[in-house]
């Protein structure tokens, strides 16, 4: 088994908390401690910051981004070739199932593979001022960059930030959550292994009011981009108003599936059965709200219910088709949910406590049939595998029923009629549509959310926009 990280990552050493704290980290699918983990707290989060601000303005400046590219690439090589590692850790630190946590780290190979090659190509622009003028514009790195994770997706969430942060010339502090520390500490190895100058990643574990806030208000970072959800996003806000620095917010969801009368109804079913129980639910972008045209709810219902039944729940490590929920207060908050949904009037078709595995924070998969939109468990982010189906009858009704909520990050879309899907695809407030499949798109996609669901937007180019600030610069030539 992989030796577990479990210090500060700070200026390349692994070091204790200064106070010496240590909290710890759970494997969902047993209830077992893996391991007692450093707590960052503001005092670590100053030397991290000043660690990271000396590399920026030493060493990691003076590297051509010609160079930053190959050493990113480097990075990107050595974790594919230990994939399984890093796979097994998030695995068992998540309890997400090992095929799935095999994808995720390839998926941050993708991160850093897209972000090496654009490390070269982050370009001005020369504006036409005529004859007697030079106007340039040149785009610099912001800086120390602060980024503050979720449990959701541990590593990958690092990746997708940090990968254009480093590509774009900055360096970084990441605060992992408390529930996931491990991989995001395992991945400062390959920092120390690479030929990287000292102090361009630096990892505090910790607890969101301590090292999270410590990091969010700390004078001397330059950005920060921070995914999680709505109320700790507004509180990055406020810290983000006193020092007047760029924040990146990716924040919940509520997004609608809304499935046509016209199409493949298998192919609606296990794209919606995918969407909502996809990491047991627990993702930004899950498909929680199924919006269907009342012609096909019997039928469409009847194949979901069949896809629910076959799914079967386990430890990450046994690759099960769904893992448990992160930790025990998340399923507190879960199975709260399912009460209060079968409170408010609607009628539970399948799901609840899971009764097996004994051990582990299982829920199996669940849908309520005859939700409203007025109703908590429509309305409110869940992050777990409850489906809530609401019926329309005609396409400006499934319309309004999607854009009902103070959330747009993503929605899907299934018709086999192509001026219906790009209609809806228009009218819908979101901020990443999918058409006939999803879960979709790929490391180019630019991801984010309408309204409440974030500002700005993480992948793709425009994401290199986050990590730099354009200076202009006028020349009159004489
Ligand atoms: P959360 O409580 O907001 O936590 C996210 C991160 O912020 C954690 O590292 C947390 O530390 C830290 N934090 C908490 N309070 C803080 C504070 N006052 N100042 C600074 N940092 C603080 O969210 P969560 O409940 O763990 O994660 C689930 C949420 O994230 C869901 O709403 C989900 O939709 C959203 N999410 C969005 C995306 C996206 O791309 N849009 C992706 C994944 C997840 P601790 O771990 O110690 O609490
Ligand atoms: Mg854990």
């Amino acid at each position: 088994m992989t030796e577990i990280r479990n210090r500060l990552f700070i200026a390349n050493e692994w070091t204790p908390a200064r106070d010496g704290r240590t909290f710890e980290t759970v494997d969902p699918s047993t209830e077992e401690v893996l391991a007692a983990v450093a707590r960052g707290g503001p005092e670590d989060v100053d030397d991290a910051v000043s660690a990271a601000r000396e590399a920026f303005e030493g060493p990691w400046r003076r590297v051509t981004p010609v160079e930053r590219g190959r050493l990113l690439y480097r990075v990107a090589r050595e974790l594919e070739a230990r994939l399984d590692e890093f796979a097994r850790l998030e695995t068992l630190d998540t309890g997400k199932p090992l095929a799935h946590a095999r994808g995720e780290i390839s998926g941050c190979v993708g991160y850093l593979d897209y972000y090496a090659g654009a490390a070269d190509k982050i370009h001005g622009e020369t504006i036409p001022l005529g004859p007697d003028y030079l106007n340039y514009t040149v785009r610099e790195p912001v800086g120390v960059t602060a980024h503050i994770v979720p449990w959701n997706m541990p590593l990958s969430m690092v990746c997708r930030s940090l990968a254009p942060a480093l590509a774009a010339g900055n360096t970084a502090v990441v605060k992992p959550a408390e529930q996931t520390p491990l991989t995001a500490l395992k991945f400062a190895e390959l920092f120390l292994d690479l030929g990287f100058p000292p102090s361009v990643y630096n990892v505090v574990p910790g607890f969101g009011e301590d090292a999270g806030r410590a990091l969010s208000e700390h004078p001397g970072i330059d950005s920060i981009t921070f995914t999680g959800s709505v109320e700790t996003g507004r509180a990055i806000l406020r810290a983000a108003a006193e020092h007047v620095r760029p924040v990146v917010l990716e924040l919940g969801g509520k997004s609608p599936q809304i499935v046509f009368a016209d199409t493949d109804l298998d192919l609606a079913a296990s794209e919606v059965a995918k969407g909502i129980y996809s990491n047991t639910g627990q993702y930004c972008d899950a498909g929680s709200r199924l919006v269907v045209e009342e012609g096909v709810r019997e039928p469409l219902l009847e194949k979901v219910i069949e896809h629910s039944r076959r799914i079967k729940l386990g430890a990450g490590l046994d690759d099960p088709d769904m893992g448990p929920l992160v930790s025990s207060e998340h399923l507190e908050r879960v199975l709260g949910y399912i009460d209060t949904g079968q409170r408010e009037g609607a009628e539970m078709l399948i799901g609840g406590r899971a009764e097996e595995p004994e051990r582990g924070y299982f829920v199996s998969p669940t849908v309520f049939d005859g939700v409203e939109s007025g109703m908590r468990v429509a309305r409110e982010e869940i992050f777990g595998p409850v489906l809530c189906v609401m019926p329309f009858s005609h396409d400006e009704e499934a319309a309004e029923i999607a854009n009902d909520t103070s959330y747009g990050l993503a929605a899907g879309i299934f018709t086999e009629d192509i001026d219906r899907a790009l209609r809806f695809a228009n009218d819908v407030e979101a901020g990443y549509v999918m058409i006939n499949e999803y879960h979709t798109g790929g490391v180019g996609s630019p991801f984010g959310g309408f309204k409440q669901s974030g500002i700005g937007r993480e992948k793709g180019l425009v994401a290199l926009d986050n990590y730099t600030q354009i200076k202009t610069v006028v020349v009159r030539v004489r």
